[in-house]
């Protein structure tokens, strides 16, 4: 399955898709893949932006241990 995914055309913030039910033409990266009207999902794999892609736990237990590395370094000067 996701071998099928990594063979999809890559839809883009520019890419569009004609709707085959209603002739509607949308932009699969702003309606989540799927035709705003009639929920039609278009062939190809919708691109994400990097900040739904991340998982921001890490994120802030990363930013989280280097705070207190600089906060600890900004003691051991002061003392
Ligand atoms: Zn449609």
């Amino acid at each position: 399955m996701a071998d099928d995914v990594a063979d999809l055309v890559a839809l883009g913030r520019d890419s569009s898709v004609r709707c085959p039910n209603d002739d509607l033409e949308f932009r699969p990266f702003f309606t989540g893949g799927a035709c705003p009207l009639c929920g039609y999902r278009a062939e190809g794999r919708v691109g994400e932006p990097w900040t739904h892609r991340v998982d921001w736990v890490w994120v802030a237990f990363v930013g989280l241990v280097a705070v207190s590395i600089l906060m600890a370094v900004i003691v051991f000067v002061a003392l």
